[in-house]
């Protein structure tokens, strides 16, 4: 249905739509997180490791434009016809005054071979003026907005410190589904309390709400997150790995056929990580996952009324 997949990837959403290979070039903007910084906490969300998300981007000292060029000279060894979407991963990546984000936004469109702009931010940092400025930039190029969500339950939402409601997110979905920007929401497995249905709400969330793509990924613990507190006091568990595929498959199930999966296992820095270790072995898992879907001849929707 997906090319030789069994869900709706997204190396096969980027090849229908530009017709060729695109990677992400991963960059840090430079900029911070109000779930950091006192401004909605200090404390930051309890999986996240000191680089905020952005552990795989190029030195931060160097411009956005140097950032690209180093992530770039790697890429093109593996690929000849490459085209890009610069990503802002790090932190939060709205949390500045507009001027600021727009002299980095534009920094990064004239990076060559550039098709469009990946943008992650959190839910509560979309101001109107934000908004605008991704108006502007979606109608120049094409632009997808990547938003923490991790859970569709606010009382784990508690927990972990997102800092933020379900319904300020599902806000600043519609707001920006209004100005005809894409949205990508990142879900994370095995949250302390959450069960089965917890991840299938979340799906369902997804695809009732016509997000058009969703990451994927299962908990792990980083040196330098705040969950190490709670592994030493024993007060958390780490899914295995047969456990992982059996339920994220059983998300797939339930996802809408229109959802691009952008994500479908963690992707830790493997010298910070503390568990679950066999989420090094990423290529494994995705074989996996790939092999339970056709086993038992499972793909993305089949569920799905
Ligand atoms: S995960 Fe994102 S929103 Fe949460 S503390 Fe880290 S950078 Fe901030």
């Amino acid at each position: 249905m997906w090319g030789e997949k069994r869900f709706y990837s997204l190396d096969y959403f980027y090849r229908q739509k530009f017709g060729t290979k695109v990677a992400r070039v991963t960059i840090d903007g430079g900029f911070t997180c109000p779930n950091r910084d006192g401004t909605v906490s200090s404390g930051g969300c309890l999986f996240c490791g000191a680089a905020g998300a952005g552990d795989f981007c190029a030195e931060k000292s160097l411009s956005v434009s140097e950032q690209i060029e180093v992530q770039k000279s790697v890429l093109c060894n593996k690929w000849k016809e490459l085209k890009i979407i610069p990503y802002f991963q790090s932190f939060t990546n709205t949390y500045a005054a507009t001027d600021i984000l727009r002299q980095k936004y534009e920094e990064a469109l004239q990076a060559e071979d550039c098709v469009g702009l990946s943008i992650a931010t959190r839910a509560d940092c979309l101001g109107d003026d934000v908004v605008d400025l991704l108006e502007e930039m979606n109608r120049r190029t094409f632009l997808q907005v990547e938003l923490g969500l991790q859970t569709v339950n606010d009382v784990t939402a508690e927990k972990i410190n997102r800092g933020y409601s379900l319904d300020v997110f599902t806000q600043s979905v519609l707001r920006l589904q209004k100005r005809g920007i894409e949205t990508v929401a990142h879900l994370i497995v095995g949250l302390p309390g959450e069960t089965l249905t917890d991840y299938l709400n979340a799906v369902r969330y997804v695809s009732d709400m016509k997000i058009n793509g969703v990451k994927i990924q299962v908990l792990y613990l980083l040196q330098d997150a705040p969950l190490m507190k709670w592994y030493r006091e024993g007060k958390i568990k780490f899914l295995e790995r047969f456990e992982y595929i059996d339920i994220l498959v059983q998300m797939l199930t339930y996802l809408s056929p229109e959802v691009v999966v952008h994500r479908l296992t963690g992707d830790p820095p493997w010298k910070s990580l503390v568990e679950p270790k066999w989420t090094t072995d990423k290529k494994q898992v995705l074989n996996q996952i790939n092999q339970y879907l056709k086993e038992k001849n499972l793909y993305q929707g089949c569920r799905r009324n």
